[in-house]
Formats: structure tokens, sequence, C-alpha cells
């Protein structure tokens, strides 16, 4: 039988990359396709041991490493927004290469170049190689369809997002107040912003949009989008929701931590988790205040607590807890509260059963693994989609608490905001209750649409189909 390769252009980040690699799993466990993941270099890199053990996992998954490529310094002082897509687009021809020596082997057929959604530059290489090409989108439904949608926003909508009066509507979506828009496009005169629209434009080029959600979790705009109300002047690529695609398999590497046996000792459902994602870090007014709302809710919790880079960091580093925290903290918290000044397995502890509350960023995979393991949110969004992610979540979806969304100013969050947040998310109120109600039927619904007779298990297998067939059977 001839051989079906897949080959995937994630980002090179580790938020990107796992949820690529996951779903790299989840088609070589649907069907017996070999798959490589092309990796651009970064100068730093935080991958290595990841991308070593899903090496040694045995699956027909393999990564090539592009040669790093050094921008010019004069590109390199216009800062991320400008500098990434150029990056990416210096890599076209290294990726036209491997991808080329891949189709010249011969013993295979390359079925597809799946792509990050930033990667559209890259729909060129697919196109010349004579290639289907896919995207990967990483986030949800909701952000998938403001970025079809943001081209025909961009003209309805000339004026900055934060000056206009009106709700911003977009199909499939309860109108939104204009600053819960993602932060690369609250500045129209900046690249981020061009960038978007250009991507979104380039999105209708591919023979299809992969996505990270499903139709339980987001009815609203995976309609909108099927129904082609988000691009109305083109045909809507088919899109198709395989998630949530979590990482489950990490999770049960790290059962034996001191905060799984702390947790352990925890009554079912009683400990509120905090933690903001890979880039997630406050201010010392703001840790202070943080511990003050966690003091004064009562409740129990555990603190995944990191500070803002260093000089020679660009992600959070550890925190220092003696320096970071109110004086007396610990001491007063002592038996019902634990703050780890690292990194933490979310996901083993969101897995946890003594576990009632999330007080999250609302990143797209943090998202997911909270309502996977049925716990209710209370949402404290910091960067990128967050926002929209948050507002989709309280208003439309039921699932999590509001700790603020009246998104203008500073973002600070007071101590009584957050002990209220808190309270609601974990005590007997009306609200509370209903979220995690909720929480409990969607996480169902999301184990349920990746197994037999699933929605997103269907929408894999037709796309498996198309894949190995090149049609639909
Ligand atoms: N994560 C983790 N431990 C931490 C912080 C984050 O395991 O201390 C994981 C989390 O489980 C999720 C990912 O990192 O899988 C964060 O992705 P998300 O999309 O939520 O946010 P981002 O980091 O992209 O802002």
């Amino acid at each position: 039988m001839e051989e079906v390769s897949l080959v995937f252009l994630p980002t090179p980040g580790i938020g990107h990359l796992i949820s690529t690699v996951e779903l790299a799993k989840l088609l070589v466990k649907q069907k017996p396709f070999s798959i490589t993941i092309l990796m651009m270099r970064l100068p730093v890199r935080d991958t290595d041991a990841y991308i070593k053990s899903v090496s040694a996992s045995g699956l027909n998954i393999r990564f090539v490493d592009l040669p790093l490529i050094q921008l010019s310094p004069s590109v390199e002082s216009q800062g991320p927004p400008s500098v990434t897509p150029l990056f990416i687009e210096s890599h076209k021809p290294l990726v036209n290469d491997v991808v080329a020596g891949i189709l010249n082997s011969k013993k295979t057929r390359v079925a597809a170049l799946i792509i990050d959604f930033f990667m559209t530059t890259m729909i060129d290489v697919a196109t010349e190689l004579g290639i289907p090409a896919y995207i990967y989108f990483t986030s949800g439904a909701a952000s998938l369809a403001l970025m079809l949608y943001l081209p025909t926003l961009h003209t309805q909508i000339p004026c900055e997002f934060h000056e206009y009066q009106g709700e911003v509507v977009i199909p499939g979506m309860r109108p939104l107040p204009p600053n819960v828009m993602p932060t690369p496009l609250m500045n129209k005169k900046t690249d981020g912003y061009a960038w978007f629209v250009h991507h979104g434009r380039r999105f209708l080029e591919t023979q299809g949009i992969i996505i990270n959600t499903f139709s339980e979790l987001e009815p609203t705009p995976l309609k909108a989008m099927a129904d082609g109300r988000c691009l109305p002047d083109h045909a809507t690529p088919p899109i198709y929701p395989v998630g949530p695609l979590i990482a489950l398999d990490e999770n049960s590497q790290s059962k034996s931590s001191v905060l799984i046996e702390w947790l352990d000792q925890q009554p079912r459902t009683s400990v509120v988790f905090l933690c903001f994602g890979s880039r997630g870090a406050f201010s010392l007014p703001q840790v202070k205040e943080i511990a003050l709302g966690l003091e004064k809710s009562g409740h129990r919790f555990l603190w995944s607590l990191r500070c803002p880079a260093s000089e020679n960091h660009s992600m959070p580093v550890d925190a220092d807890l003696d320096h970071v925290l109110p004086d007396g903290f610990l001491d007063r918290t002592k038996g019902r509260g634990l703050v780890w000044p690292s990194w933490v397995s979310q996901m083993a502890i969101l897995a946890h059963p003594a576990v009632g509350g999330f007080v999250s960023h609302c990143g797209w995979n943090s998202i997911l693994e909270s309502l996977w393991f049925g716990v209710p949110i209370l949402a404290w969004p910091l960067y990128a989609e967050q926002k929209l992610n948050a507002f989709q979540l309280v208003k439309d979806y039921g699932l999590a608490v509001e700790l603020r969304l009246d998104f203008d100013g500073d973002g600070w969050v007071s101590a009584e905001d957050l002990e209220r947040g808190v309270r609601c998310l974990m005590d007997d109120c009306e609200e509370g209750m209903k979220v995690r109600k909720r929480a409990k039927e969607i996480g169902e619904a999301s184990r349920s649409s990746v197994k037999d007779g699933g929605s997103s298990l269907a929408s894999l297998e037709r796309l498996t189909d198309l894949l190995t067939h090149g049609s639909t059977n």
C-alpha cells in the first residue's frame, strides 16, 4: 500500500508545538500516516526535552530541524510583530527543500502540508509543489470566526477598536465590546494588525482548517463559518473541529509530585487553583493583592506563582516567595494554601478531585484542559486573544465566573475583586452553582466528542479519509 505522508509546520514555541504534536498523534493513531514535523530553530529553545520524549514514543512522527536563520540586526530591531512574519518568511526556501526532498524520494505521497495559522506564507510552498495546504488553528472557533471575518471588519470599522462607539458584530457570536479584541488588533497602525488581516485573507486559499475545539463547546461560531456567514464573498474552506486536543499522556507522568500529595490531603472540590499560562506574571503590588484576596476568601488554594522576566529571560522566572509575598502570608495560610514558585504540571492538578475551581488567564489550552476535567473557571484574561475567550466563556457559554470584564484601564484586580470572584466560583451562590453544573456537563460532552459516535471523532474521520484517499468515502 502507498505510504501517505503529512508534513507539519508549527510555530516553534512550546504551546503551539504541544498542540500540533497532539494532532499528529491523533492522526497516526487513526491511520498509518508517516508524519514529519519541521522545526524552525530559535536561538534559545525550550522544546528539546519534549521533542526527545515524543521521538522516543515509537509513533511514526519524526522531527526535522531547519537550519538556524539569523536575521540582520536592522530587521531584528523592528520588534516581534514585524520580525516574526519576516523570520517565518525567510524559511520558505528551507521548507521547500525538505518537502521537495520527501516528494522526490518517491516512496511516499505527501497528502498535506499542515501549517500553523501564523504561517500562511507557506501556502506558496504547498502551491509550488502541488500539495494541499491545511491550517491548524490552535485556538477556538470564536477566534477563527473573527480572523475569517477580519478583512470585512477592516472595511466596516476603519477607526481603532478602542475609539469605536458601537459593538463589534461577528457572525455566530453575541455582539462584542470592542475592547475584547485580541491584543494585536488593538492598534491598527502596527504590523501585527496588518498581519492578522493578511492571514485571515490567506486562510481562503487552503483546502481546510483543522481546529482544536469541539462543536458542543462552540456551536454558533462553527455553524456561522460552516454556513459561509463569516466570509460573505468567498467559499469558506471546510472546517474540521477535532478537539479537544490536550496532552493527556504527559499528565500521567507527574502523579507523585509534592503538589499532588498535598492535594491528596484536601477535601474534594475544595481547592481553587491559580495558574496563568506560559507567559503570565504580575507586578509586585498585584502579587500582594492576589495574596490578600486569597487570604480573605478563606478558601483553600494552590497558586503557581512566577514573576516577570529578568533581563536575560523573555519568559517569566521562578518567584522568590520571601520577597514577593506579603509579610506573614505563608504562616497565616499554612495548611490551607500552597504557593508554588515555579511551573507546575497543570493538567495533573486540574485532574485532581480536590480541585474545585481554576483562576485562569483563559489561554485556549488551559480552557480545554479545565473543561475536560469539568473544572469551572474564574476568568482573568491577560494577553493575546484571552479577553475574547473570557468573554465567550462568561457571557455565551456560562462556563466561567467574571472577575473583571471591564477591560479598559490597566487590568488591575483588587483583593476585593478576587475575593468576590473566588467566593462566587467556590461557594453556593446561584451563579457559581450554575457555572459548576455547566462545566461538569461540558466536561462530559468534551470527553464524548472524541469517542465513537462523537462529533470530533466524526470530523477527524472525514479528514483522515480525505487525506488517505483524496476524497471522503
Ligand atoms: N502550563 C503548565 N504549567 C504551568 C503553566 C502552563 O503545564 O505552570 C501548560 C498548560 O497546561 C497549557 C499550556 O501550558 O497546556 C499553556 O497554554 P495556554 O494556551 O493555556 O496559554 P499560553 O501559555 O499559550 O498563554
